[in-house]
């Protein structure tokens, strides 16, 4: 992933295009999603481009992804009740259409049906 195009996510990390920032630390950022699905729709990446998907990021970093994990409930905590739905869309065929992983945080207002890139 590094040695093509920097990811519209690397973009917002390198603060070359805007973004609403909700959080941010050394590893990881938060921002609120452009089309939001839900009252709450942020989208939680870790700043590496490295991993594609949460599969991939799960093999090669699994601390990082705790700590996706906990941004998103820090975040849910902070914005909503606390409760929250956590999406990744792994694969095109999935949804996916960033190949730069990232967890879709959702909260309030989710009906049944509540699918990310559908
Ligand atoms: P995916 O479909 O890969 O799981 O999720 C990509 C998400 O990124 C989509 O929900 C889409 O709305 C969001 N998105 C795409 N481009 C931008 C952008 O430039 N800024 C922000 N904040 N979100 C974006």
């Amino acid at each position: 992933m590094s040695e093509s195009t920097p990811s519209i996510f690397s973009r917002i990390i390198a603060r070359e295009i805007p973004a609403t920032i909700v959080a941010e630390n050394d590893r990881v950022i938060a921002f609120e999603d452009i089309s939001p699905q839900a009252d709450l729709h942020v989208l939680v990446v870790p700043k590496t481009d490295e991993y594609a998907d949460v599969t991939a990021l799960a093999a090669g970093d699994p601390e990082l992804l705790a700590e996706v994990v906990a941004m998103a409930k820090q975040i849910a905590d902070e914005r909503s009740d606390g409760q929250y739905r956590l999406i990744f869309n792994n694969g095109e065929a999935a949804g996916q259409t960033i190949f730069h992983v990232h967890a879709h945080v959702l909260a309030g207002n989710l009906g049944e049906g509540t699918l990310v890139g559908h």
